[in-house]
């Protein structure tokens, strides 16, 4: 089988809502405005995309209080090949957050994996 595997552990935000005790990075307090604008990680997601990276993993500080995680995350859940990852502390997650979720790839691709008549990909 060729298989190509390529991994991309993308921080799109330094900002967190919690304060772990155990936690190795300083973050920024949630009023501090974000570093990377939309465009530059959509930017950044579509050259990977490019590149054939088909992990791709979204990190922080926490990456679910980005207002445009939505967005964030539909630039590559169309993306059939791609597998996407979101470290997350849950903290956010509300009945509104999730519902996005589940529309897009990340939850999706968990429910496939019950699906024996397609691969575990899309519905
Ligand atoms: S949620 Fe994660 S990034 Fe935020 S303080 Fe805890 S370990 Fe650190």
């Amino acid at each position: 089988m060729d298989y190509k595997f390529r991994w991309l552990d993308f921080k799109i935000t330094n900002r967190c809502n919690n304060n772990c005790v155990y936690c190795g990075v300083e973050n920024d307090p949630l009023s501090t405005p974000e570093k990377l604008p939309f465009n530059v990680i959509k930017n950044t997601l579509i050259d990977a995309m490019e590149e054939d990276f088909n992990y791709i993993c979204f990190l922080g500080g926490e990456p679910s209080i980005r207002d445009d995680i939505t967005d964030i995350i539909n630039v590559v859940s169309k993306n059939p090949k791609v597998h996407l990852r979101l470290i997350t502390n849950l903290k956010i997650f509300n009945e509104d957050t999730l519902r996005k979720f589940v529309r897009n790839l990340v939850i999706r691709k968990v429910l496939s994996s019950s699906n024996t008549t397609n691969n575990g990909e899309d519905y």
